[in-house]
């Protein structure tokens, strides 16, 4: 595929953010380079859940569910973990939602440089200074850094059951230095003492416990200065109550995509990277003021929220899952391109991406 300009493209971090723009960007018809810090492809411990929001965007780049051994997600339950009494019930058979992601080291069409960890940018020049003292300079550089602390996942041939479980601060836990699993196993049978014997049963069967800090940025404010675009996490990391953290960054990747494609020359990268944070801005700040809310709790705790970055209530779980999980970012970017192009010509560059 061919574009008007062709950029040479750094992306910072291999992650589901780092990867999914890297494709996006490709396809686009840009060259680009991915630095990953790890050398090795390691598990990440956790399954994230894809909702529809997030299969539009693999469907386009033909992601292969069979062969990452994804599963459909059949409904959404909520239930007090003490009596099991189920607050909220979604059948999901219309509803296409994929779980467990599997990340590659890349395409076939991308160079992606592992054990590369990048220690310096300059946001003016768009140059990466790399631990080992090189230095490359682009036209662009995508900050998908994350939280700077998660390494690749590893596929584990669908064989992984993932239960996670949360508690306020690690520090109740009185942790050791070198706490384990089986710290962790002792500590997690403390916390869910007061749980139904089912879910505390079913916690007990894990054979190996991990733990992550989970934090929430502020509202993401800033998401592009000089020749540096964040995506991802490096911008809007996010509670995982309703699942968008990686779905977000999914979104991210084609926009960005799809919003520099068709360059005229590289005098419009400025322009068109405005426009994506303008769109990335509107969508991401109600999803992310969301993103700690269970389902079926919308209307007593985050109704301050809803009214405040959506203007209305949810009124019902269903709402706030079809606003979620219905945006089309590919449509909405579409028209954001044919803003610099003209009405119907965005139309080719989305449905080739
Ligand atoms: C327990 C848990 C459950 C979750 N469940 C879901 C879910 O169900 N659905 C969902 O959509 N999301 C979920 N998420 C969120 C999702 O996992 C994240 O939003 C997503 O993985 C972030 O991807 P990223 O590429 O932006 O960042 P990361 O995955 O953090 O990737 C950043 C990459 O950059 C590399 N890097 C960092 N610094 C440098 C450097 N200086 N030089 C070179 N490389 C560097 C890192 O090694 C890493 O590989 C969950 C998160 C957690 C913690």
């Amino acid at each position: 595929m061919s574009t008007d300009t062709r950029l040479n493209i750094g992306i910072v971090g291999a992650g589901i953010s780092g990867l999914a723009a890297a494709i996006a960007l490709r396809r686009a018809g840009h060259t680009v380079t991915v630095f990953e810090q790890s050398s090795e492809f390691r598990e990440s411990g956790f399954a994230v859940s894809i909702s529809p929001n997030g299969t539009r965007v693999l469907d386009l780049f033909g992601f292969d569910y069979r062969r990452a051994k994804a599963l459909d997600c059949k409904k959404i339950e909520v239930s007090s973990g003490v009596d099991l009494c189920k607050s909220v019930e979604i059948a999901l058979d219309d509803h296409r939602k994929r779980l467990a992601f599997r990340i590659e080291g890349g395409t076939a069409a991308t160079r992606a440089e592992l054990g590369r960890k990048v220690l310096n940018v300059d946001i003016e020049s768009a140059t990466l200074t790399l631990e080992d003292g090189s230095s490359f300079t682009y036209d662009l550089i995508v900050g998908a850094d994350g939280r700077n602390d998660t390494l690749l996942t590893e596929d584990r041939s669908g064989e992984l059951q993932d239960i996670e479980a949360s508690y306020l601060s690690c520090d109740q836990l009185g942790r050791p230095k070198d706490y384990g699993s089986a710290f962790l196993a002792e500590a997690l049978k403390k916390e869910y003492e007061k749980f139904h014997p089912l879910l505390r049963r079913t916690l007990s069967k894990a054979n190996e416990v991990s733990d992550w800090s989970v934090t929430s940025t502020s509202s993401p404010t800033c998401w592009t200065k000089g020749k540096v675009v964040l995506i991802g996490d490096a911008v809007h990391s996010m509670f995982p109550t309703t699942g968008q953290g990686a779905c977000q960054c999914l979104e991210d990747a084609v926009a960005l995509g799809i919003l520099l494609s068709n360059l005229p020359s590289r005098d419009h990268i400025y322009a068109r990277l405005r426009s994506f944070e303008e769109m990335r801005r509107q969508r991401v700040v109600p999803v992310h003021a969301l993103s700690g809310v269970l389902l079926g709790q919308e209307r007593e705790r985050d109704r301050k929220v809803a009214r405040a970055v959506l203007g209305k209530d949810f009124s019902t779980p269903e709402e706030n899952l079809v606003y979620t999980n219905g945006y089309n970012v590919i449509l909405e970017a579409r028209n954001y391109l044919e803003r610099f192009l003209g009405t119907g010509k965005g139309k080719e560059w989305c449905s080739l991406l």
